[in-house]
């Protein structure tokens, strides 16, 4: 059963789909879809719980998601090797990033439950006083992508609840399984029926219907950005509150003073991570021509030594990407490069043997591709590094800006000023420093441009699950 709804599972009324394995191509299982009426149910679920839910003291909601949190711990085991299981990434990094990823993350709302309050009370000469309440904003419905399956649940679901709201995710339909059992920990944990459901179906049945919901007053999405669009499209249709969180193309730019082994390795790290099927993943490294030659050698190097394997092998790096048509469309666009020119240093090319029938891809790095070509320029995500040489921090600043996309950027420099410049000019919601992908809890995550608005994690994630009331008081 793949719908959780009302603190239980239940089967769906929709079509029947097929989640394949990714590393065998062969069915793992089949899946009964949400139709409108699962996502009414679901709604009208999270609708009931919504006034006990919300009224209850920021302490009392802290206590049930820190218990929310032991119970995930308690069944870390399982929710890793599920994650592994539907994604096809490495066991090591489900059970070393994603479980204990979300259990900060719960652990962490948990706490800013208890920060979040009204500010500003004002006086108006003896005569009033103002007060500003900050409150929940009702039925969120939240729409998340296959690629960190169980941190995208926690990022919509945990603010949302924190803040006092009840919520409807849909996860995608390739990997439902570790957004199920977030819920029914939930539940175990003592949150009341409704406050958490999960409707596991297609974009275009249960998201759309989820959407267009009236009774729903928030969609919070995380996905590509020509879904995204049409999210805020639909959702104009209501006025309903729109959080979105969009693709992305993250350069990594290096400057003639870096130190460049470390650059070379942040590149690799940050670029392969997840098979490269990151939001934030480093995708064009825009490197000082007096470096290019070393960088790119080096590059290659590091990515030659990582072992793509068995997701739950314990040497493996770098396990399958999602699905077989994604890893095609992957090596459609390196081959689109090579075809026009461009050399390909490492990779490029899918591991055979044991292998073979698992849709892996080898980490990759490209150079001598232009700049307006559609490998610089479009999302690839998978293991792929373009690398690019520039002459000016100028043109590096213009080279890193020159894409439709702003969710997160990396400089590579011990130079306090161009590290200050890059930090200002460069339009993303993140630009890391001699760093290039750390996340945290306490810090918010979210796009400029077209990666989107709002923002994941942190205070500033709650505020955004809340209404602002100003309250004034006359005497
Ligand atoms: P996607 O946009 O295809 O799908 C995301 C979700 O939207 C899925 O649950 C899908 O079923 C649903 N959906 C699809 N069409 C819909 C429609 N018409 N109406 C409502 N819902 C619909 O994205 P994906 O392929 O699952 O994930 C990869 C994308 O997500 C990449 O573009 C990546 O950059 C982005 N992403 C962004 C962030 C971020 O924080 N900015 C994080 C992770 C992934």
């Amino acid at each position: 059963m793949h719908q959780y709804i009302d603190g239980e599972y239940r089967d769906g009324h929709g079509e029947t789909g097929r989640r394949i394995d990714p590393t065998t191509g062969e069915v793992a299982e089949t899946i009964r879809y949400a139709d409108p009426t699962d996502v009414d149910a679901a709604v009208a679920a999270a609708k009931r719980a919504f006034p006990a839910w919300s009224a209850l003291s920021p302490a009392e909601r802290a206590d049930a998601m820190l218990r929310l949190a032991t119970e995930l711990d308690r069944r870390s085991g399982e929710l890793a090797a599920l994650e592994t299981a539907q994604t096809g990434k490495s066991l090591r990094m489900s059970t070393e990033f994603d479980v204990p990823g979300t259990i900060d993350n719960t652990a962490f709302f948990a706490g800013a439950a208890r920060q979040l309050q009204g500010l500003a009370a004002g006086e108006y000469a003896g005569r009033a006083t103002s007060m500003i309440r900050r409150e929940p904003i009702g039925v969120v419905g939240s729409i998340s992508p296959w690629n960190y399956p169980l941190q995208m649940a926690g990022w919509k679901i945990l603010p949302a609840i924190a803040a006092g709201n009840t919520i409807v995710l849909k996860p995608s339909e390739l990997t439902p399984g570790t957004s199920l059992i977030f819920a029914e920990a939930a539940t175990a944990a003592g949150l009341p029926a409704g406050v958490v459901n999960i409707v596991t179906g297609t974009g275009q049945v249960a998201g759309e219907h989820l959407v267009r919901h009236p009774d729903v007053a928030m969609t919070s999405f995380t996905g590509s950005t020509a879904v995204g669009r049409r999210i805020m499209e639909m959702a104009s249709a209501t006025a309903k509150r729109v959080h979105l969180e969009l693709g992305g193309k993250a350069p990594f730019v290096v400057f003639d003073d870096a130190d460049l082994e470390a650059a070379a390795r942040g590149a690799v790290g940050g670029s392969i991570i997840n098979g490269g099927q990151d939001c934030t993943a480093a995708t064009r490294a825009y490197v000082h021509h007096s470096l290019f030659e070393a960088f790119t050698e080096r590059v290659a190097e590091l990515m030659e030594q990582v072992v793509v394997g068995t997701p739950t092998e314990e040497a493996t790096d770098l396990g399958s990407l999602i699905t077989h048509a994604h890893r095609d469309k992957v090596a459609g666009f390196v081959d689109r490069a090579r075809a026009a020119g461009a050399r390909v240093l490492t990779g490029g090319e899918a591991p055979n043997g044991t292998l073979a029938a698992g849709a892996f891809y080898r980490p990759t790095l490209v150079v001598d591709a232009a700049q307006d070509s559609e490998i610089v320029q479009q999302e690839v995500f998978g293991p792929v590094l373009v690398a690019l040489p520039f002459d000016t921090d100028d043109d590096a600043i213009a080279l890193a800006n020159d894409t439709p996309y702003g969710l997160a950027a990396s400089a590579w420099t011990n130079d306090l000023n161009r590290s200050l410049r890059a930090s200002e000019e460069i339009q993303a919601g993140c630009v890391w420093i001699n760093d290039h992908i750390t996340i945290t809890s306490e810090m918010p995550h979210g796009g400029y441009k077209a990666s989107g608005f709002g923002k994941d994690m942190s205070p500033y994630s709650l505020e955004e699950y809340t209404n602002v009331k100003h309250v004034l008081a006359s005497r």
